[in-house]
C-alpha cells in the first residue's frame, strides 16, 4: 500500500452538528476508495466508524494534520447513491450533521464490528432465495381494490413514459376497507419483477400482525422486519440481507425509512397520518416525509394509506400533487358504526357526593351488549386512577417537585406517579401540608372507570388496556388475546388500543371524556381526534353479521362541535376542509413552515436568555427576511425532572426561505452557547408536531 499514491478521501463521522469540528472530515488511504464504503479511522484519541463521502470535507476549523484511515470494511458493498442523497437531505432538511445522522441510522451492531467480523456475519446469510414457490390462492378484489391498482399501474407507466416520478398515491379508506389487500397486490407486482418494497407502520405492535399476512401471500420469498424492538444482531442480519439485495420485503416502523435497498420499487406507509412516523429525538425526521422524498427520487411509487390522513397529505391531494385513490366500502359487507352524540350538558345534575362516569342511555346500551353477549370498548385516553389528588381545606394538590404537572393517583399500587418524570411515591394518608385525613381523587382516568364500571354492570368481566397494564415484554399481546378470546365484556383502553387491533366482537365503542382535545393550545390536537375517533370507531361493525348494530358513541358537552357533526357522518373530507381554512386563516401548516428552537436549562431565565440571544442573532441575517421570529415561550408543561424548557417558533409562508435561515444561522448558535453558562442543551424541530 505504501507504495501508491495516498488519496485524500472525505468521510463522514459522527460528530454532531455545531460542534466545534465538521462531520465530513479529510482522512488518506493508500488508494481510491468508493463512496460509501464502511471504515474505521481514528478521531482524537478513539477509532470510530465513518463512511466515505462523495463530498469534499467541511471547509473549517480543519485539524492540521490528516491522518490514515484505520481500517477499510470493505466485505460491506458500498451505501449506494440513492441512501447517501437521502441521508444528505435528511441531514440538510433536519440541520443534522451528515456524519451524525448516516451512522444513527445503520444498525448499531454494523459500527462495532471490524473487518473479520463483518466477513463471518456476512458469510453466515442466507443466500437469495431461489424460485419463489407459487402464492397461495388470493381473495378476489372488489372494484375499487382493482380500480386503485389500476391507477397505481397506470401513474407509473405514465410516469415512465413522461420521465418523471409517479405522483404519490393516497389510499384513503376506513378501517376493514381493504387497504392491506392493495399493499399485498402491489408488492406482488413489484416483487415478480425483482425489485424490493418496503413497507412502513406506524408501531412495533403492529408490525407481527403484517408480517404474518405478507409471509403467508409470499412463501419462499425473504421477508424482513426493522424496528427497534429485535435484538441488535437480528436487526444487522435484517439490514444487511435487506442491503445486499437479499430480502425482498422490508417491512418496519420509522427507522426503516433509512433501510438500504439497492432495487427498491415500492413504498408503502401504511397509517401515514400516525404522529409515530416523527423522531422525537436526535434527528427529528418524519419517516413519512422520507419516504416520498425517497420514492420521488427514486422514481418508484408511493402508496400512502389512512381513513383520515394527515391534512398536509390531504392539502397536496387537494393541489393535485398527489392522487387520491378512495376505498369507501368495507370488505365482507361491514359498515361504519352509528354515532350518537350524548349531550353532557342536558343531564340532570348528579346528587350531591355524586359523579356520573356515563350517560344512563349509554350505560343501557351497555347493559344490552351484555345480555347479547356482545363486546363494547370505552375509551379513555388518561391513564392512572385520578389525574390529581386534591386537599378540600387547604387546596394542596399532587403535583409533582421536579415538574411543572400534576402527579397521577394510582390506586392500584396505592402512589403518586409523575407521568412525565417517573417520580413516584405512596400515596400520602393525610394532606401533607395541612393533615387533613379527606385527600380526594379529582377526575377520573382508566383505572377509575374499571372501576366504576365494576360496579355499574355486576358480573360483567372488565378489561382494561393501557401503558400500566401492557408493560413488561408480551403483556400487550396476552391482554388483546384474552379480548379476541372473548374473556373481556367491557374493554377500558387508552388511545392504544384504538390502532391497528381487530376485535371482530366489539359492536359498541364510546369515547368517555373526549372534549379536551377541542379546545387544546396544540394546533393539532383535533386532527388527532378525529382520527382516533374513526379508528376507535372503526374497530366496531366489521362483521357484517354485527354492523347493523355497531353504535359509536360519544359523551361530549359540545355536541354541536362541527368535529363531532363531520364524524357522525363519517365524513373525514368536511372535517378537513373546515380544519384547513381554520389553518389557512391562522397561517399554520400546511400553509406555512414552521421550526422550533428548543433550549434546556437549570433556570427559565438562562433558556429564554439564550433563546433571546439566538432570536437577535437571526434578527441579524439577510436571510430572516420572510421568516417571523416569535418571542421564546415556556411549552405546556415547562419543567420536566427540574430542567427549565423553553422554545421558540420560526415560520415562514415559504419552506426554503426558513430552510435558508437555518442553515445560515444554527452554526452560530454553537459559539453562542459558550456565553449562556447553565443551558443543558438546544435543538431545532423542523416540522415540529406540537407547538
Ligand atoms: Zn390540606
Ligand atoms: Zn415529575
Amino acid at each position: 500500500v505504501s507504495d501508491l499514491t495516498p488519496e485524500l478521501l472525505s468521510v463522514a463521522v459522527e460528530t454532531p452538528r455545531h460542534t466545534a469540528v465538521g462531520t465530513l472530515l479529510d482522512y488518506h488511504h493508500g488508494q481510491r476508495l468508493p463512496a460509501g464504503t464502511l471504515v474505521q479511522v481514528p478521531l482524537g484519541r478513539r477509532e470510530v466508524p465513518g463512511l466515505v463521502w462523495d463530498r469534499p470535507a467541511d471547509p473549517a476549523p480543519r485539524p492540521a494534520t490528516v491522518r490514515a484511515v484505520a481500517q477499510v470494511l470493505d466485505a460491506l458493498p458500498p451505501l449506494d447513491a440513492d441512501w447517501r442523497s437521502l441521508v444528505d437531505f435528511a441531514a440538510a432538511y433536519y440541520q443534522r450533521g451528515v456524519g451524525e445522522l448516516a451512522l444513527a441510522v445503520l444498525p448499531p451492531e454494523l459500527r462495532r464490528l471490524d473487518a473479520t467480523q463483518l466477513a463471518r456475519r456476512l458469510g453466515r446469510l442466507p443466500a437469495a432465495a431461489d424460485a419463489a414457490p407459487a402464492a397461495p390462492p388470493r381473495p378476489l378484489l372488489n372494484e375499487e381494490q382493482q380500480a386503485a391498482l389500476q391507477a397505481l399501474q397506470a401513474e407509473v407507466e405514465s410516469a415512465a413514459a413522461a420521465g418523471r416520478a409517479p405522483a404519490p398515491l393516497l389510499l384513503h379508506g376506513v378501517t376493514g376497507s381493504g387497504k392491506t389487500e392493495v399493499y399485498l397486490h402491489a408488492a406482488e407486482s413489484v416483487l415478480a419483477a425483482g425489485r424490493q418494497a418496503l413497507v412502513l407502520v406506524p408501531e412495533i405492535n403492529l408490525t407481527p400482525q403484517l408480517e404474518a399476512r405478507f409471509a403467508a401471500r409470499f412463501p419462499g420469498r425473504v421477508l424482513v422486519s426493522l424496528h427497534s424492538g429485535l435484538t441488535p444482531a437480528q436487526r444487522l442480519r435484517h439490514w444487511l440481507l435487506a442491503h445486499l439485495g437479499r430480502a425482498e420485503l422490508v417491512l418496519g416502523t420509522r427507522l426503516a425509512v433509512f433501510a438500504s435497498l439497492p432495487r427498491l420499487g415500492l413504498v408503502v406507509v401504511d397509517e401515514e397520518h400516525d404522529p409515530s412516523f416523527k423522531q422525537q429525538e436526535g434527528a427529528r425526521y418524519s419517516a413519512r416525509d422520507l419516504a416520498v422524498w425517497r420514492a420521488h427520487r427514486q422514481r418508484v411509487p408511493v402508496l400512502l394509506g389512512s381513513a383520515t390522513p394527515a391534512l398536509e397529505t390531504w392539502q397536496r391531494v387537494q393541489e393535485g400533487r398527489y392522487r387520491r385513490l378512495p376505498l369507501e366500502q368495507r370488505i365482507g359487507g361491514g359498515a361504519m358504526p352509528r354515532v350518537r352524540l350524548v349531550d353532557m350538558g342536558r343531564l340532570p345534575r348528579p346528587g350531591p357526593g355524586q359523579e356520573r362516569a356515563l350517560a344512563p342511555a349509554l350505560l343501557a346500551a351497555l347493559h344490552e351488549r351484555l345480555a347479547r353477549g356482545e363486546q363494547s370498548l370505552l375509551l379513555l385516553n388518561r391513564r392512572g386512577y385520578a389525574p390529581v389528588l386534591h386537599c378540600g381545606a387547604c387546596s394542596w394538590k399532587s403535583g409533582c417537585p421536579h415538574c411543572s404537572a400534576w402527579r397521577v393517583f394510582h390506586k392500584g399500587d396505592r402512589t403518586l406517579r409523575c407521568h412525565h418524570c417517573g417520580f413516584t411515591e405512596r400515596v400520602p394518608r393525610a394532606c401533607p401540608e395541612c393533615g387533613n385525613l379527606d385527600i380526594a381523587p379529582v377526575g377520573r382516568g382508566t383505572e377509575k372507570l374499571a372501576e366504576q364500571l365494576a360496579q355499574l354492570l355486576p358480573g360483567a368481566r372488565i378489561g382494561r388496556i393501557d401503558a400500566d397494564t401492557t408493560r413488561g415484554v408480551g403483556r400487550l399481546a396476552q391482554e388483546l388475546a384474552a379480548v379476541h378470546a372473548g374473556e373481556v365484556d367491557v374493554l377500558v383502553g387508552t388511545q392504544m388500543v384504538a390502532k391497528g387491533h381487530d376485535f371482530r366482537r366489539i359492536t359498541l365503542v364510546a369515547a368517555v371524556n373526549p372534549d379536551a382535545a377541542l379546545f387544546s393550545s396544540d394546533f393539532r390536537a383535533p386532527e388527532r381526534l378525529f382520527a382516533l375517533l374513526m379508528q376507535a370507531g372503526g374497530r366496531a361493525g366489521r362483521d357484517a353479521a354485527q354492523a347493523a348494530a355497531s353504535e359509536m358513541w360519544i359523551q361530549t358537552w359540545h355536541p354541536q362541535h362541527p368535529l363531532f357533526a363531520a364524524l357522525a357522518r363519517h365524513d373525514y373530507a368536511a372535517f378537513a376542509a373546515q380544519q384547513l381554512a381554520e389553518r389557512r386563516a391562522a397561517g399554520m401548516p400546511p400553509f406555512a413552515a414552521l421550526a422550533l428552537l428548543r433550549a434546556d436549562a437549570r433556570t427559565p431565565e438562562t433558556a429564554a436568555g439564550f433563546l433571546q440571544a439566538a432570536q437577535d442573532a437571526a434578527a441579524a441575517l439577510p436571510e430572516a427576511a420572510g421568516v417571523t421570529l416569535y418571542p421564546p415561550v415556556p411549552p405546556p408543561v415547562a419543567r420536566v425532572a427540574d430542567v427549565e424548557r423553553m422554545q421558540m417558533l420560526l415560520e415562514s409562508p415559504s419552506r426554503a426561505a426558513l430552510q435558508r435561515l437555518l442553515t445560515a444561522w444554527l452554526p452560530s448558535l454553537h459559539a453562542l452557547r459558550a456565553g449562556h453558562k447553565g443551558l443543558l442543551r438546544w435543538a431545532v424541530d423542523v416540522d415540529p408536531l406540537a407547538i
